[in-house]
Parts: structure tokens; C-alpha cells; sequence
């Protein structure tokens, strides 16, 4: 907890430290504290009535409610923290622009939003690593350039967006990607106090609350009052603080130690140092800063293996700090020392990479490889099955008409994939405006409504809007039996097989995928949802097989994996693909969970196929009748290969019924 104060209040000393990302699981009072920062912020001066609080001294140029006159009358205002909710719109992020307006008036009618009320203030984002992906590209850009940017039909607005980005996550729910981790300067990882001794306290605060509500919150304000003093004795002391040769030698050194990327991680470390000297009082920067600059600035900028332990090896530090403060510049020029800024962002892989998340996951499938033996005695872990080879197979879709992000998949309101236009009128906003089917509709009214000049005479009820039907890209999730009654190995290969052929065709489709497997005792997420093929490629690979079968734990694991990326990714839609033959095993009960399980997803509107594994003399046809309550589709595995004959029959059969029909 003191990391996380003394990270919020070196931000409120120095914002260039570049905000604070929160790591922590639930109910750690993360959000409180980030929340009391915002009161120990020095209050700013702002343009009088400017929506987009533009600096009195330092006017924006672009200020969409300017150009203000130097010397107007200013306000002082307190600096704002705004929070954006993870379920948050776009329009509600960069601001809203009425179209209608911009064309038929003429005038600019834009409504601003988060990232304007954020200017100079603190963005804050509770569970960022839930937050859509789409808008997280929107966070970026606006962090990268220090603006915001709206464009709709050569309409445009831009204001400055400059702010200190506060996030909070638990990594339990899925890791952010690197160029977002990049933007913040400092992270901390909160756990639940674990210490008698603080535990201790926490208590003997309550009771004091409690006891006295108005004294307690006396004395904390007191606490306060002072903290406030101290930020701004340690504000104004900030820019006579030196950075030393041999403090920015061992910054640079420790840097090369822990083999960060790029150089905005010994910037961030040279700031934090710099802040921290201000914060004690000192106008020079002592190696303890350099140390304590090191533990904030750097371990999610050094961690690349999901397995590694959070934190920073402290001996590593400290012998690095020890070496390179005897060391002498080597006599070359110091023209390499750090640049103007960091690098621009992006161009490094997208999605989770790999992903701390499945670190507990991992374990949770240990466990359960365990426990499955002592029960079923005879399910010893056997190697794990290769993949066949794998194969085209036929396209799966979700029905009915998405809006999500470009792909190949299911049919969609988007612009790739080979799109198809169409005027309608709008239904919302407008947002890409049919000229011809505008100019159409509002010409037969021309003489009506008394045209003169040249101008054409637009009323709202004239827009038409354009409507592009192509194809997007999906969520592609797997839920694959692993368990003893699929693990007959040469079954096991076709069915991993087939899994390959279905991951391959969604790299080709452009879709996200994600794995849940089960067998055993419980389902795990084997792949977190990514755009990253071949991760998902190595997992099935590696994938144990054998012991008892939890339907009813995949199909639960999947409804939880979905809910959360509906948060993170809302306009993507999901295909459930589940690979079975319909058993359930592991007591009476199994197989009504699997169904109530199997509803569970059908009521929330996911699209399901389910692959029919089932294969033998005997068939006991319970695949199809989990795609029933999936209200699903089933692919027999034999069939699902694009150009199988079977399929190719059916569907000819089919074709030649709705030709009769
Ligand atoms: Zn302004």
C-alpha cells in the first residue's frame, strides 16, 4: 500500500512520471486511494468558460472554443480525475459531432467528452485491462499525441488531451497489451493485506472511525491539508533538482540490467528519480532514489514470461547500483543520452501476448491432473496425442448481422470484406452520409422550401445514410473435450486435428481465438482470447488428455470467458465451438449441469456449433442433443472438412429443397 501512495503522490509532484498503473485482486481498495489523489492536486487556472480547459497563459491554438484573447478573465478550478467506465462509447471518450447539423446549419455542433474533461486533470480506468480494444487504440493515440481527434465526412475536431493515466486491474482477468503497459510510467502491485500488524491497524482505524466519525475525518483532513502543503513545497523545488552524471549512469546501467525495450523506460526512471529527490526535500538525486525509481518504473516493462515472479530481483539491483556508481564514463561523448521522447508506440504484437492470466490457470489444470487419477484409479497421464494434418473446413458463422471489426467471417454492417452499399435512413447518429440518396430525397422539395440561391435546401428528415454490408471478424472459442471417453488416441488425433484446421481457417478469417479445455476435475482456460495462432497451435499440441469429463465446468469456464471479453470487446460477436461427443461424466448430476450449463449460453444469445466426436457402432446422439440447448448448430467431425462428401451431399440436398420450396 505505501508503493501505491507513494507512486500517486510522485505523479502529483512531477505528472511527467506518466500516471500509475494498479495491479492488484478485488477488494484491496485500490479505487479509494486512486480517488483521494485527485484532492491533493494543486488546483489549475483555466480559460473562463473554455469547455476544454484551455491553460489562461498558454491558450490552444485549436481550442474548438477559441481562439481565446490573452488576458481574458481566468478561473481556478480543482483538477479533475474523470473516470471512463470499461462498457464506455467512443462517442462518449473522443466526443460527439452532430452531423445533421455540420452539413444542414453549417455550424460545428460538438459535444465534448472524456478525453476533453480529462485535460490537465487525471484519466482514471478501473479495470483497464477489461476496457475494448478499439478504444484502448483511441487511448494511445490520444497519450501518443497529446490530442484528441474526431472526423466524420470531413467534418473535424481536434482539441489538446493531455492527462495522467490511473488504471486498475486484476491480472487474474487478463494481461494489457504492451504498448497500452508501456503508457503508464510507474505499476504497483497491491495485494490484500496479509500482515497481522497492518491488519491490526486497519481495524484500530475503523473502531476510531467508528467511535468519533467527525474527529477521525478532523484529524484526516489535518493529514490532508499537510500532504497538499508538501505536494506543492516539493512542485516548486522540482525544477532545481540535478540529475547527476553518476545518477544517470546508474539509471542507464540498471536499464541494460533488466533488459527493457527502448529508451522511454530510462526516462520514465530519470523523472521518477527526480520526483522522488523533490518529494525528500533534496535538490540532488542519491542512488536510494535511483533504487526506489527502479521498483516503480520497472518491472512491467521487464517482465516478458507470464512465469516470472512480479517485482524486480532486489539483489540484481542492488549490484548493478553498486557497479556502476564506481564506474567512470568510458571517455566517449555522451551524445546517446536520453532522446526528446520516447519511441512512437505500436507495431509490436497485438493481444495479450501469451498473457500472465493463464499463470493460475496453469496451476488449476496441475491440480486437477492430480486429482483425477486418485478417483478414476485407471487415467494415468498419457503423452499427449499429435494432430492430424490439418484441412480446409467449411465456414461456420454466427447468424444475423454484426458490427464488428473487419474479417471474413459473418455477415456484418463493415467496410471490408467485399462490401455491398445501400442507402437507409439513419436510425441513430448519422454517420456516413449517401450524397446521392441525400441530394434525391431533398430535391422534389426544392420548390417548396423557397429555394434561391445555389444553396441546397437540407432538412434533417433528407439524410440518408450509407449502409456497407461486408463481413467481419469473430470471437472463435473452443471448448474441447480432453477427458477419457475422447483421449482413444487415434480419435484424440482427429479431433486435434480437426481444432488445428478450424484455429487455421480463424487465423485466415482474422478472428480473435481462445481455448477452454476440460477433463478431470475442472475446465481451464487454455488459451485466452488473442489473435496469436500459434500460440493456440503449441497449446493444443501439448494438450493432456484422459480422466473424467466435466462438460458441464467448460461450458461454465466458456460463459465466463465470454462475459468478460463482451466487456473488453463488445461489438465483436462469439462462436462457441464445442468439440465433443455429449458425454458428461462424474456423478448423476453431470449431465443435467452440462444442460443447464449448455441453456445458461443459448440465453445469452452466443452462437454455438457443436462438433459431433461420437464415432462407433453405437451412437448415443448426445452431441445433438447439447447443440438443442445450445439452440446450435451440429457438424459431425467427418463433416466438417469443407470439401468432405458428406457435407457436399447435404448441402446439395439442401439447396435443391429450397429450389423446390
Ligand atoms: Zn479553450
Amino acid at each position: 500500500m505505501d508503493d501505491l501512495r507513494l507512486s500517486l503522490l510522485l505523479n502529483a509532484v512531477s505528472p511527467q512520471v506518466g500516471g500509475v498503473l494498479v495491479r492488484g485482486e478485488k477488494g484491496t481498495a485500490k479505487s479509494t486511494m486512486v480517488r483521494a489523489l485527485a484532492g491533493l492536486l494543486p488546483s489549475i487556472a483555466v480559460v473562463d468558460g473554455c469547455r476544454f480547459a484551455c491553460d489562461p497563459a498558454a491558450p490552444d491554438a485549436q481550442c474548438p472554443d477559441g481562439p481565446h484573447d490573452l488576458g481574458l478573465p481566468d478561473a481556478e478550478r480543482a483538477t479533475r480525475l474523470v473516470e471512463l467506465p470499461v462498457g464506455v462509447s467512443e462517442d462518449r471518450i473522443v466526443g460527439s459531432l452532430d452531423l445533421e447539423r455540420a452539413l444542414a446549419e453549417g455550424v460545428k455542433a460538438y459535444e465534448p467528452g472524456l478525453l476533453a474533461a480529462a485535460h490537465r486533470g487525471v484519466l482514471y480506468i478501473d479495470e483497464v485491462n477489461l476496457l475494448n480494444d478499439h478504444l484502448v487504440d483511441l487511448l494511445l493515440d490520444a497519450a501518443a499525441m497529446g490530442r484528441s481527434y474526431v472526423e466524420r465526412e470531413g467534418v473535424s475536431v481536434r482539441h489538446a488531451a493531455r492527462f495522467l493515466l490511473v488504471g486498475t486491474m486484476n491480472p487474474e482477468e487478463g494481461e494489457l497489451r504492451p504498448q497500452l503497459l508501456d503508457r503508464f510510467g510507474l505499476t504497483v502491485e497491491v495485494a490484500a493485506t496479509r500482515e497481522p500488524v497492518e491488519r491490526a491497524e486497519v481495524v484500530r482505524r475503523r473502531l476510531a472511525y467508528d467511535a468519533d466519525p467527525e474527529g477521525f475525518a478532523e484529524r484526516w483532513a489535518q493529514e490532508e491539508k499537510e500532504l497538499a502543503v508538501r505536494i506543492t513545497a516539493a512542485r516548486s523545488l522540482l525544477p532545481s533538482v540535478v540529475l547527476g552524471d553518476p545518477a544517470l549512469r546508474q539509471i542507464t546501467a540498471v536499464c541494460a540490467a533488466f533488459e527493457v525495450d527502448g529508451l522511454r523506460a530510462d526516462i520514465v526512471m530519470a523523472r521518477t528519480a527526480v520526483a522522488l529527490a523533490a518529494w525528500a526535500g533534496r535538490t540532488d538525486v542519491i542512488a536510494e532514489d535511483v533504487r526506489t525509481a527502479a521498483q516503480l518504473a520497472l518491472p512491467h516493462r521487464r517482465r516478458r514470461n507470464p512465469f516470472d515472479a512480479p517485482g524486480l530481483d532486489e539483489e540484481k539491483l542492488e549490484q548493478t547500483l553498486e557497479q556502476s556508481a564506481g564506474e567512470e564514463p568510458d571517455g566517449g561523448p555522451e551524445d546517446d543520452g536520453p532522446g526528446p521522447e520516447g519511441p512512437p508506440d505500436g507495431g509490436g504484437p497485438d493481444g495479450p501476448s501469451g498473457g500472465g492470466q493463464d499463470a493460475p490457470e496453469q496451476e488449476a489444470s496441475g491440480e486437477g491432473a492430480e486429482a483425477a487419477p486418485s478417483r478414476t484409479a485407471p487415467a494415468p497421464p498419457q503423452p499427449a496425442a499429435p494432430a492430424a494434418s490439418p484441412y480446409r473446413t467449411r465456414l461456420l458463422t454466427v447468424p444475423g448481422l454484426g458490427e464488428g471489426a473487419g474479417g471474413r467471417r459473418s455477415r456484418a454492417r463493415t467496410d471490408s470484406g467485399g462490401h455491398t452499399v445501400r442507402a437507409a435512413r439513419p436510425t441513430g447518429a448519422l454517420q456516413r452520409l449517401h450524397l446521392a440518396a441525400t441530394i434525391q430525397a431533398a430535391a422534389p422539395h426544392q420548390l417548396a422550401r423557397g429555394r434561391d440561391g445555389r444553396a441546397l435546401r437540407l432538412r434533417r428528415d433528407d439524410f440518408r445514410e450509407q449502409i456497407r454490408e461486408g463481413r467481419e471478424s469473430n470471437l472463435v472459442l473452443f471448448v474441447v473435450d480432453a477427458s477419457g471417453s475422447m483421449a482413444a488416441r487415434q480419435r484424440m488425433s482427429a479431433v486435434k486435428g480437426a481444432v488445428l484446421s478450424l484455429l487455421m481457417d480463424a487465423y485466415q478469417r482474422r478472428d480473435k481465438i481462445g481455448m477452454v479445455t476440460f477433463r478431470g476435475s475442472d475446465a481451464v482456460l487454455a488459451l485466452p482470447p488473442t489473435s496469436s495462432v500459434e500460440v493456440g497451435a503449441a497449446r493444443l499440441e501439448q494438450l493432456p488428455t484422459g480422466g473424467r469429463t466435466p462438460l458441464a465446468a467448460g461450458l461454465l469456464r466458456a460463459h465466463e470467458t465470454l462475459r468478460l471479453e463482451r466487456l473488453r470487446d463488445p461489438r465483436r460477436r462469439p462462436l462457441l465451438v464445442v468439440v465433443t461427443d455429449g458425454r458428461a461424466t462424474g456423478g448423476p448430476q453431470a449431465l443435467p449441469d452440462a444442460r443447464r450449463a449448455a441453456q445458461l449460453l443459448a440465453a445469452q444469445g452466443t452462437a454455438a456449433v457443436v462438433v459431433d466426436c461420437e464415432s462407433g457402432p453405437v451412437r448415443l446422439g448426445l452431441a445433438a442433443e447439447l447443440a438443442q440447448h445450445l439452440a446450435g448448430e451440429v457438424v459431425r467431425l467427418d463433416e466438417l472438412a469443407a470439401d468432405s462428401v458428406t457435407h457436399l451431399v447435404t448441402d446439395l440436398i439442401r439447396s435443391k429443397q429450397k429450389e423446390a420450396a
